[in-house]
């Protein structure tokens, strides 16, 4: 079985995108085959690897239960690295699906005979800067989510959001036992006093949840998608490329302690986070 992780946050500009590209091909590089779903009607995950947008090629179609989702999956110029893209259809999709019958279960049947195949270790999904339908639908069909947060000024506020969100589709009975696989702090800036309160206020919350690794601010990391790259082929011996490595490393790493989820053998975290939500509301 393929663990299923959504890379989401609401805020837009917060390295959604930049660590689903660069974490699949990190995890692509330790020999894993991974999947990158590009969820978001942007298609910036897309663009950012190098892949065109086809029409009719992204799972719109696929979540309106016409078609195999996994017809759309594409080799990318990246070995193990496989996209299903996104196009401007997914814009109706945010419209649609709430009209459609079982509508936030849809990705997660659409995904269904791909995870239960052994073809992708890992699927990302790159969500679009909302909690609307898309990201519903990929927190309905995701093992774990995976939470980017800009060390920036208010960046606690997103969190609980998200929090929030994970709650609802747990308790909801969507997706009982969805993980919190961690908290990744992005652009962070080592000559800011800033960067580092924040990552000790997000530490002192969070604790465990915050992954070990933070992405710098590089401007190798924002130049890599132009080239349709991810920055481990753009610049192999920068930073940014290095601190996604070490990412996947720990992703791996918190993975094979998930994958008997149902055994829920990370409660302490998932809890703590749920707590702190609550505190602040
Ligand atoms: P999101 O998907 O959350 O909207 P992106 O990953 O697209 O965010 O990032 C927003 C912008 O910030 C993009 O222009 C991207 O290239 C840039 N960016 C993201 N992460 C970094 C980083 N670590 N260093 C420098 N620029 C970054
Ligand atoms: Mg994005």
């Amino acid at each position: 079985m393929s663990h299923v992780i959504a890379v989401a946050n609401q805020k837009g500009g917060v390295g959604k995108t930049t660590t689903a590209i660069n974490l699949a091909a990190s995890l692509a590089a330790q020999g894993r085959s991974v999947l990158l779903l590009d969820l978001d009607p942007q298609g910036n995950a897309t663009s950012g690897l190098g892949g065109a947008k086809l029409e009719g090629g992204s799972a719109y179609v696929a979540l309106l239960g016409e078609g195999e989702l996994s017809q759309k999956v594409r080799a990318t110029d990246f070995t193990n690295l496989f996209i299903i893209p996104s196009e401007l259809d997914l814009c109706g999709a945010e419209i649609e699906l709430p009209r459609l019958e079982g509508h936030l279960q849809r990705l997660r049947r659409a995904l269904g005979p791909i995870r239960a195949t052994d073809e992708y270790e890992v699927v990302l999904i790159d969500c679009p800067p909302s909690l609307g339908a898309l990201t519903l639908n990929a927190f309905v069909a995701a093992d774990s989510v995976l939470v980017p947060l800009q060390c920036e000024y208010f960046a606690l506020e997103g969190i609980s959001m998200v929090n929030q969100l994970l709650d609802q589709v747990r308790s909801g009975g969507e997706n009982p036992s969805l993980q919190l696989l961690g908290i990744v702090m992005t652009m962070f800036d080592g000559r800011t006093r800033l960067s580092q309160q924040v990552l000790d206020e997000v530490r002192t919350h969070f604790g465990d949840v915050i992954f070990q690794t933070s992405i710098p601010r590089t401007t190798r990391l924002a130049e890599a998608p132009s080239h349709g790259k991810p920055v481990r082929v753009y610049d192999p011996h920068g930073q940014g490329a290095n601190s996604y490595d070490v990412l996947a490393q720990e992703v791996a790493h918190r993975l094979r302690l998930h994958i008997p989820a149902a055994n829920n053998v990370m409660p302490a975290p998932v809890s703590k986070v749920a707590e702190t939500a609550q505190e602040g509301a």
